[in-house]
């Protein structure tokens, strides 16, 4: 009996334009399917997701738009929500980092980390537009990464995912303006001390006790291994965000970093609101695993800066217990990113194939260790093989011949009691890895396909038939038929309920009799 609570949360989806695969395959996809698991497993499981709502970039895009950052941003909001839906993702609840909890809960914390002397004020060096006479905080200014020579993004670099500082983006851009004519001017910013905050509640030892997966556990160490720095969560020169509630900061907004995790709670607490639950009762119990589902990039805010922001604050808030951080789906040979228009937009995906296509192929690919390529030659050639030939033909078959030779007498199924369950549980409950439950259903199918061509319970009984010699032996043949259809049976229902986290509408489409093949071959 598995005794925790499960609270599941995917990276907050930064909406300022129309969801890319690259999103989903990141952390909503698996998110998805490992709640729609636990769900299966009976657990008592939530998932909160919602849209990251604040930074720079959504004023950018607004002005882009002619429209107030607002109706952008909530446009943005539910035009993904209903995108995600059609994926089939489903959510415990899906809100928005900019709601009253959220804001509520990010001033707490940030009075405790500053009550408690973790915050400081410095003077730092900001980028500044002599001829928009503007701070360009974070997105508003683009350049060259010092690092790798790729794109600099504000406070981060799209390739080579490194956080940076001004002095290593060079040929900055003013995204407002679009010149260069750029200055740096000292501005004074609010840090929040890491390297105290990681020091002070010795994190290195929740580390190393966290039994995080090898690939985020080694960027988290790289990270530590050049030594954390203090980093600014102020941000000047915009007005879309939470303003700062202390004294001459009152000008500033909250780097969107900063509230952005908080935003787990935050939504947290908005489904609490209307749900009646406690929110102690999912963040702040050993009670409950915490699971977060997050892209390699984001790895560094997940592993370092939002433990060192709840545990700063000394409020008893849990830490994640497992930290999924997946690599990059590529598409030829940069990263999908929907900010730099590089990717398959979630909409044109929709229109191309089912959404159960893309569920079953991202999850195959998933990159769970390393950056997996996407080409439309290799979507055909999976689905076409596993999908549809491995898995929809052997249900199908096996469905169709039931109803032919008109076998009433179907076995119960008790899918717990299945090897498969059980591998898929263990995985579940301890590596995690997705695409392997997919490939461990896929060899069950590969199996029940082989039974089925080396039985061949198609051949008929009849005794006319040439298989068969006499009345007498072709009974003998319809009756072993039908057991080999019945084994079958039951073979199918546990592949096609283990397989309904991954490909939902189908499964439903089954289970509600359709005769139809479940897909189409991609040709
Ligand atoms: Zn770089
Ligand atoms: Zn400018």
């Amino acid at each position: 009996m598995y005794n925790k609570k499960i609270l599941i949360t995917s990276a907050l989806p930064y909406i300022h334009g129309i969801l890319h695969i690259g999103n989903l395959v990141g952390s909503l996809l698996p998110a998805d399917v490992y709640y729609k698991y636990m769900k299966l497993l009976n657990r008592d499981v939530i998932f909160i997701c919602g849209s990251d709502s604040h930074g720079t970039m959504f004023e950018v895009s607004a002005k882009k738009a002619g429209i107030p950052t607002a109706d952008y941003v909530y446009d943005m909001h539910e035009k993904n929500k209903k995108i995600l839906e059609c994926f089939g993702l489903e959510f415990t609840y899906y809100g928005i980092t900019n709601s009253e909890n959220n804001k509520k809960i990010t001033y707490e914390i940030f009075k405790k980390l500053d009550k408690n002397g973790y915050i400081f004020e410095k003077n730092s060096e900001m980028f500044y537009c002599e001829d928009c006479k503007l701070y360009l905080a974070d997105r508003w200014v683009e350049g060259k990464c010092a690092h790798c020579g790729g794109l600099a993004r504000g406070d981060q670099c799209d390739d080579c995912t490194k956080i940076l500082d001004t002095n290593e983006i060079l040929n900055p851009i003013c995204i407002h303006c679009g010149r260069k004519n750029i200055t740096r001017k000292k501005l004074k910013n609010l840090y929040l001390d890491l390297p105290k905050i990681w020091a002070h509640k010795k994190l290195d030892v929740w580390l190393n006790s966290n039994k995080m997966d090898s690939f985020p556990l080694a960027v988290t160490k790289g990270y530590l291994n050049k030594g954390l720095k203090a980093r600014a969560i102020s941000r000047s020169g915009t007005n879309w965000g939470f303003h700062i509630p202390k004294q001459g900061f009152e000008e500033q907004v909250f780097y969107v970093w900063f509230d952005a995790p908080i935003g787990y709670v935050g939504i947290t607490k908005d489904w609490c609101d209307i749900s009646g639950e406690k929110l102690e009762n999912w963040w702040k119990t050993d009670k409950v695993k915490l699971v977060q589902f997050l892209g390699k990039d984001n790895i560094f805010f997940h592993s370092i800066f939002f433990p060192c922001i709840l545990k700063g604050a000394d409020e008893n808030y849990n830490l994640v217990n497992k930290l999924k951080g997946y690599a990059f789906l590529l598409g030829g040979k940069t990263k999908f990113s929907k900010s730099r228009g590089v990717g398959l937009n979630n909409e044109v995906a929709l229109e191309t194939f089912p959404a159960d296509y893309w569920r079953f192929y991202l999850i195959y690919k998933l990159p769970e260790k390393t950056d997996t390529l996407f080409s439309w030659e290799d979507f055909q050639r999976i689905i076409n093989k596993e999908l549809i030939d491995n898995f929809g033909n052997l249900v199908h078959r096996v469905k169709t011949l039931i109803k032919t030779k008109n076998i009433i007498d179907l076995p119960q199924v008790n899918i717990e009691k299945s090897t498969l369950y059980e591998k898929i549980k263990n995985n579940l409950d301890n590596e995690l890895l997705l695409s392997k439950v997919l490939k461990d259903i896929l060899n069950e199918c590969a199996e029940a396909n082989k039974f089925m061509q080396d039985k061949a319970p198609w051949k008929s009984g009849d005794s006319n038939d040439k298989f068969t010699q006499s009345k007498k032996e072709g009974s003998l043949r319809e009756a072993k038929n039908k057991e080999v259809l019945k084994e079958l049976y039951i073979k199918i229902q546990i592949i096609s309920k283990l397989i309904s986290p991954i490909i939902p509408n189908a499964i439903k489409r089954l289970e509600s009799g359709e005769n139809k093949p479940l897909f189409e071959k991609i040709t």
